[in-house]
């Protein structure tokens, strides 16, 4: 099956950004063009998202944030479209929030009773106003850098920290690109966080290249430098690089059911991802 990726006439420009990323693109008239139907299957996340139209034959799908409702982007790191032009909010921030959209994360309910847990670890600025009003008294943003944020947020190290959290505590966790930064064994953090999930809870998260085919290599809070491990792991502050065999312990975790995120090429064009890029995470607890 036919399925491109293209974002449509990148008109780079040099502007000044404050992330220092220097240049930076910005996509006007883009869009992408597929042959496939719009996928029907997740119901809410379709209904959410825009519809396409015809051009000769072929369904073109203008992307929107599904945040903010905006439709430019910009390139970030050499990636065009990866960044929304209003929000800021990248692949893996849409991603997310397709997804909390989906599993429940941002609805609200009228009844205290029925008020959510949610820890939120590295609550990302353009997520955790959202997640926040959704879960009321029941939020928890965490983070070993606190200070970053500028919401209430609880200061944590894990692996050490994970015994302030009891069993069964969340109905959901959220994390994206946090494992990563955990030193030891990622066998022993999902465990973890797997035990804090409430009967039915779930955790939705990410990590860098979880489906490549490789073996996840850990170690990096044994190198000696920042350099080795930018070098070994990609980033100076990383301390794994993930492969597939996080996927398969995730499905061997007793208790629960283990899934891909599930979205089609489709539904990730009409927010500016590329086909199959940006895979998250799901792992919930049986009732
Ligand atoms: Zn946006």
């Amino acid at each position: 099956m036919l399925r491109l990726y293209e974002g449509l006439k990148l008109h780079q420009r040099r502007g000044s950004c404050s992330d220092g990323l220097g240049r930076m693109g910005i996509i006007k008239s883009n869009g992408f063009i597929g042959s496939e139907p719009m996928d029907q299957s997740t119901g809410g996340i379709a209904q959410q998202l825009k519809p396409t139209s015809a051009v000769a034959g072929q369904s073109v799908i203008v992307p929107q944030c599904n945040i903010c409702g905006n439709s430019t982007f910009l390139a970030f790191n050499g990636r065009a479209g990866e960044q929304c032009g209003q929000c800021y909010s990248l692949r893996r921030h849409r991603m997310a929030f397709a997804l909390y959209t989906r599993e429940g994360v941002l609805q609200n309910s009228d009844d205290p009773r029925a008020a959510k847990s949610v820890l939120h670890l590295a609550p990302e600025s353009a997520l955790s106003a959202r997640v926040s009003a959704a879960s009321g008294s029941g939020y928890v943003a965490a983070d070993a850098n606190p200070k970053a944020y500028g919401i209430p947020c609880m200061k944590v190290n894990f692996p050490d920290d994970f015994k302030l959290f009891p069993d069964g505590q969340f109905d959901f966790i959220l994390h994206n690109h946090v494992l990563e930064h955990i030193p030891g064994s990622f066998r022993d953090h999902v465990n973890e966080f797997c035990r804090m999930l409430k009967p039915g809870g779930c955790m939705i998260f990410s990590v860098p290249g979880p489906t490549t085919n490789r073996v996840t290599i850990e170690g990096g809070e044994h190198l000696s430098s920042d350099a080795e491990r930018l070098a070994k792991f990609g980033q100076r502050d990383h301390l794994k690089l993930f492969g597939q065999d996080l996927a398969q312990y995730m499905a061997s975790i007793p208790g629960g059911d283990f899934s891909l995120d599930g979205l089609s090429s489709n539904q990730r064009a009409q927010i500016s991802i590329p086909p199959m890029s940006t895979r998250f995470l799901l792992w919930r607890r049986h009732r």
